[in-house]
């Protein structure tokens, strides 16, 4: 198919990703991609910034991933869950147990963020049920989050941001707490949990399980909290038997400079998600832990199983490459590489904040936000992007790089200047109107 084939057909029959049937954004059509590299079918190679959504942690067509997903193809590629399991789910299991914080002993396989985060929140339910407590059956999260699109993780995501006017009649609604205020360089501020504070003294009996992301609230604003807010949290849940869950689909597996987030506040919630990054961003897949407390309490109890079964649940393919993907990182220097994608972003970024449009910077671990005034022109600054050579996917006022952890110093500032190039202006420039 020539490219032209390729866009043609796209634009008339493809959905992408929050946009318009009838009048998308512009696509670019990839040819392939190889390490930091993705290169468009007109042959332009971009640096990615993105690693497709905190995926891709170690570059593309990585020969580690592809060999394990090619050995685990010649003995099968998937079998049902129900009844039957493997090695690799065996593996994965062992490993993913043994690398998040302690306690977390049960896993339970999906096939993406979303389904582990409604796993998640069944488990959480489904826990209160056992224990005789059917009345606490609502969730618990703070504004400013995101869970994912389906029904119940949208009804846990922040309200304005995930639109739920639109669904307000048939969305289930949950319990919102003001985001935490305090940054996470900042000097902690006691008082940022006192609302949380009172809505669980006054709620309590209602909630099963408080939902949030750890430390960094991603699609909800790129937000970096304080550790002692989840500290915090952690010991209120605790305290009136509200289940703490982490989703950790974004943050896990290093992004923020630690191997999970919840690592920052050294706390261990009762039941975690994790996805994306899991399979090195080569196919979908996630997972949802939990203690053998939240496990063996939902088994002792009537009706004793946990109703959730996904046809591909435990895929082998998944499974092997995932093994792969976190043995990948934690063979490699991930701590010192993230430090010093960290250290080059916070160097190179810090000019931005004298620019008249930019609102703010801030930077985490191998994550890096420039917050401008305005919501950006997606369509003007993508080309901008494009023609400079390198791949970031802004939304709204949030112009952010999370690129692959393999990116080298040189490829690093190729980004950033790409970043700058596209955002193009110079001190004390005046915002364009199309701003
Ligand atoms: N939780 C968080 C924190 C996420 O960032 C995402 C994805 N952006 C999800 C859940 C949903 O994951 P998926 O898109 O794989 O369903």
């Amino acid at each position: 198919m020539t490219q032209h084939d390729i866009t043609d057909y796209d634009l008339k029959h493809i959905w992408h990703p929050y946009t318009s049937a009838t009048n998308p954004l512009p696509c670019y059509p990839v040819k392939r991609a190889e390490g930091v590299f993705i290169e468009l079918m007109d042959g332009r190679r971009l640096i990615d910034g993105m690693s497709s959504w905190w995926a891709a942690i170690h570059g593309y067509n990585h020969p580690v991933l592809n060999a394990a997903i090619e050995n685990q193809l010649k003995s099968m590629s998937h079998v049902m869950f129900g009844g039957l399991t493997h090695q690799p789910a065996v593996e994965l299991a062992r490993l993913l147990t043994s690398v998040v914080p302690e306690g977390l002993n049960r896993v339970f396989y999906s096939d993406s963020g979303s389904v582990a985060v409604e796993v998640a929140l069944k488990m959480a339910i489904q826990y209160q049920y056992a224990l005789q407590k059917p009345h606490k059956n609502r969730i618990l999260t703070i504004l400013s989050g995101y869970h994912g699109d389906t029904w119940h993780a949208m009804s846990v995501c922040d309200p304005t941001t995930g639109m739920h006017h639109i669904f307000s009649s048939q969305l289930p609604s949950q319990i919102f707490t003001d985001a935490p205020a305090t940054g996470f360089y900042d000097d902690w501020n006691g008082s940022d949990i006192d609302e949380l504070k009172t809505v669980i003294e006054e709620n309590h009996n209602s909630i099963a399980a408080m939902i949030l992301e750890p430390i960094v609230q991603g699609a909800g604003g790129m937000r970096f909290y304080h550790p002692e807010y989840l500290k915090y949290a952690a010991r209120l849940c605790r305290h009136y038997g509200i289940l703490l869950i982490a989703d950790e689909i974004a943050t896990g597996f290093g992004r923020t400079g630690e191997l999970f987030a919840c690592n920052h506040a050294d706390i261990v919630p009762d039941i975690m998600c994790v996805g994306k990054a899991i399979t090195g961003g080569m196919m979908s897949f996630a997972a949802t832990l939990c203690t053998d407390e939240v496990a063996v309490t939902i088994s002792s109890h009537h009706p004793g199983v946990f109703m959730h079964g996904p046809t591909f649940m435990g895929n082998p393919l998944a499974c092997a490459v995932s093994v792969a993907s976190i043995r990948l990182l934690l063979e490699s220097n991930w701590k010192s590489d993230i430090k010093n994608i960290e250290l080059i972003l916070k160097r190179e970024l810090n000019e931005l904040k004298s620019y008249d449009v930019v609102a703010d910077v801030r930077v985490l671990g191998a994550i890096g936000v420039v917050e401008m005034k305005q919501p950006v022109d997606m369509a003007m600054i993508q080309k901008r992007f494009v023609d400079a050579g390198v791949w970031i996917r802004p939304f709204g006022k949030l112009v952010y790089v999370m690129p692959p952890y393999i990116i080298t110093e040189d490829e690093l500032i190729r980004l950033i200047d790409g970043l700058k190039h596209g955002i193009k202006f110079k001190k004390h420039e005046r915002v364009p109107a199309d701003y």
